[in-house]
């Protein structure tokens, strides 16, 4: 089995060459993005192996397909980003890692919501500068805050459990309710009591077409005045020129971002020395109570191994002509 790993990092050789040990399948690493342009590359290899911005639309699964690939890899839960309609079509199989630590999202929710409530980063630069004034670091207890939590599956039940032991009132929205989560103390309501009641908002839901800017001018009406937002699921679930309203009129006095919906051209890549031509991204920099980071929520160690783990179990499975359970079709993704 010939491998295609594309938007390879250092970290993904290091963690998918010691998950391949076993099983010894001849893996290139290729930094750039699957896209359109790019795709050429995956000429002889039977795999591809791709991250959350990869963009495998109708176009480039047909050119994946004539070039011979037959598996799709994905070393990521979210799926959004591949037409599996087309993949199908082209009778080229999906497979996903659906959990591989959803801990690690969840720490990083309760991360940003403890570093924009205290200041954490901006504590850090004065103190670093002889800056000991605590003028502008006021935070708020967290204890008897109202949390929502709009989705409540592997992600959404474990920041439910983190907010729960900081003694917080837990609300959910979530299509499908669940129980593991209502003995946690959590308590199902529609979206709109969620929207009205909530101190803080948090966005654990997958990015669809029914959950797409979720997050608008319309529902940031319902939301609190004051009110902290975090999305730490994908990007387009915000509307963020609407948010950028709710900032600029003090609705949003908190936003946590690790995704955000233009990420694609951004995230994961050293742009530092570069002019950040995205205008809507750059206006949300400008905010002192915005925090942002680049799509890190599921960077652990722990996270990593399991990643590359259960795309090689995945890979292996393929390979031996069964079909695992990992497997993502159109069908069983509505
Ligand atoms: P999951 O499938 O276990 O849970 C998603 C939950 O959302 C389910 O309970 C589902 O019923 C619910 N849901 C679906 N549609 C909904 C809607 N319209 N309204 C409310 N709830 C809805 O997924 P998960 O593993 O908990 O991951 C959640 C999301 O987190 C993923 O879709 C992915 O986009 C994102 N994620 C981000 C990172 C990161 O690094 N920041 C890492 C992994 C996953």
């Amino acid at each position: 089995m010939r491998i295609a790993v594309f938007s390879a990092k250092p970290y993904d050789e290091t963690f998918l060459a010691a998950a391949n040990q076993p099983y010894g399948f001849d893996v290139t690493f290729f930094e750039p993005r699957l896209t359109r342009e790019t795709v050429s590359l995956a000429n002889g290899f039977e795999t591809v192996c791709v991250f959350v911005n990869d963009q495998l639309h109708a176009a480039t699964i047909e050119s994946l397909a004539q070039l011979g690939v037959r598996l799709i890899a994905l070393r990521c839960s979210g799926f959004n980003n591949v037409d599996l309609i087309s993949a199908q079509r082209h009778n080229i199989t999906v497979v996903r890692v659906p959990a591989y630590s959803p801990h690690a999202v969840a720490e990083h929710t309760l991360a940003l919501i403890l570093t924009l409530n205290r200041k954490i980063h901006r504590a850090h630069a004065r103190v670093r500068e002889g800056n000991f004034s605590l003028d502008g670091l006021l935070g708020f207890d967290l204890y008897k805050q109202t949390v929502g939590i709009i989705g409540t599956g592997k992600i959404g039940i474990e920041a439910a459990r983190i907010m729960r032991g900081f003694g917080c009132q837990v609300l959910a929205y979530d299509v499908f309710p669940n129980q593991e989560c209502e003995q946690l103390g959590v308590r199902y309501v529609d979206i709109s009591e969620l929207l009205g009641t909530a101190d803080i908002v948090t966005l654990h839901c997958p990015l669809t077409p029914k959950t797409h800017h979720l997050i608008n001018a319309a529902t940031l009406e319902q939301m609190k005045t004051g009110v902290m937002l975090i999305n730490t699921s994908r990007g387009a679930l915000i509307d963020t020129r609407a948010v950028i309203q709710g900032l600029m009129s003090g609705k949003i006095a908190y936003l946590g971002l690790d995704v955000y919906e233009e990420e694609e051209t951004l995230f994961f890549e050293d742009l530092s020395a570069e002019v950040i031509r995205d205008d809507v991204f750059a206006r949300l920099l400008t905010f002192p109570n915005v925090l942002i980071t680049g799509h890190q929520g599921f960077f652990t160690r722990d996270a990593l191994q399991n990643i590359a783990e259960t795309t090689m179990t995945n890979i292996a499975t393929f390979a031996r002509g069964q079909t695992g359970p990992n497997v993502i079709t159109a069908e069983s993704a509505s």
